[in-house]
């Protein structure tokens, strides 16, 4: 267990890691973050910030020698940086962040612990793309295998003519069925060393050109038919990987039951409402979980719960929010260009009424 003023150090400098710093110092912890140069919005929240290299082992090096543990807010750090940091004092253990790197092998993953996915096939040249329409068909979505996120990385197939503008961009890539859903939903867990899990209520996530748009609950009937075969898998997962820290799975809610997406081993955009619509927010559970602190009740404390994106342009006007009446909870991460397609902020709206 940490003692109050341990140093705990997160890898990446985004907002994830903003928030997640500040659930630290509240809970007595120094905070030192480590991204390459840019806009590290993490860097306000922590006591001390690295702007280095991933590949700079040296200053790797250093940060680790200066903190008791070492967490990530982003999954693309490559491994090779994460394996200059002793494996004790990482958590979650890096085998997770192994998996999630690579979307075929997060789903063949997945899929042995009985997951059902949309039907895929990797793709690793021209002629398998062809292959791939052919086999999989259409419509369906081609997407680099790895480094993609936000729907980057991501080119959409609406049938075999539109496939000829769609071209290989040259790195291995899988290419998917699309999948005919009724709702997204994730499963956020948060797993303790000792093996607890606790679960937060799923929110009906939807998305924008790929991007996180909102997630609301109630999530609807379909979503709470599914949660609990949806839970099963995450919570098979977080303990094949004897997994330390918050675990995000995400879900098509569909007619055959739940269609397993993507993984996030960490904490994840559609959990933000936990910060202020459950007992402990994702973030403070995560923290307790890498530093051995007990975990917090996940419980939702609210009726009904409302979080949306603020994106580029308009965190400019998004003080206006605070004179809407109820419960506005606005978040900005205090990004210093509103470029289009950015996630600037965040709001959460809560009630003790239904919607
Ligand atoms: P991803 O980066 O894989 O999470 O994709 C981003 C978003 O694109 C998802 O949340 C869905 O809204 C949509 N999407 C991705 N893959 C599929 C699929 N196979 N079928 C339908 N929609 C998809």
């Amino acid at each position: 267990m940490l003692a109050p003023g341990s140093t705990i150090g997160i890898l990446g400098g985004g907002q994830l890691g903003r928030m997640m710093a500040m659930s630290a110092l509240q809970l007595g912890f120094r905070v030192i973050g480590y991204a390459p140069a840019g806009d590290n919005v993490a860097a306000a929240a922590c006591n001390d910030f690295f702007e280095n290299g991933w590949g700079d082992k040296a200053a790797l090096g250093t940060f680790a020698s200066r903190c008791d543990i070492v967490t990530w807010e982003f999954e693309n750090v490559p491994l090779a940086a994460v394996e200059a940091i002793p494996a004790n004092m990482l958590a979650p253990h890096p085998k997770a962040l192994a998996i999630a790197q690579d979307r075929l092998n997060e789903k063949r993953f997945v899929e042995e612990l009985g997951a059902k996915c949309a039907p895929y096939m990797r793709v690793d040249s021209d002629d398998d793309f062809a292959r791939a329409i052919e086999r999989v068909g259409t419509p369906g979505i081609l997407k680099t295998a790895r480094d993609g996120y936000d729907g980057k990385g991501q080119w959409r197939v609406a049938n075999a003519h539109d496939a000829q503008g769609v071209r290989f961009p040259g790195r291995a890539c899988i290419y998917e069925g699309m999948v005919n859903f009724e709702t997204e939903f994730s499963v956020i867990l948060v797993r303790s060393s000792s093996g607890e899990i606790r679960f937060w209520d799923s929110t009906a996530n939807t998305h924008k050109g790929g991007m996180l748009e909102s997630s609301v609950l109630p999530a609807g009937d379909l979503v709470e038919a599914q949660v609990g075969e949806a839970r099963a898998i995450a919570e098979k997962t977080a303990n094949a990987l004897q997994y330390v820290g918050v675990l995000t799975l995400e879900f098509f809610a569909t007619g055959a039951g739940p269609v397993f997406n993507e993984m996030a081993p960490r904490v994840h955009n559609s959990g933000h409402w936990t910060i202020e619509g459950a007992a402990t927010s994702q973030f403070e559970n995560h923290i307790r979980a890498v530093a051995g602190l007990p975990l917090g009740e996940t419980g939702t404390r609210f009726a009904s719960v409302d979080m949306r994106n603020i994106v580029g342009e308009d965190a400019l006007s998004a003080h206006r929010i605070l004179n809407e009446a109820g419960e506005p909870h606005l978040h900005l991460y205090g990004k210093k260009e509103a470029r289009d397609g950015r996630k600037m902020g965040h709001v959460t709206r809560v009630s003790h009424e239904k919607p």
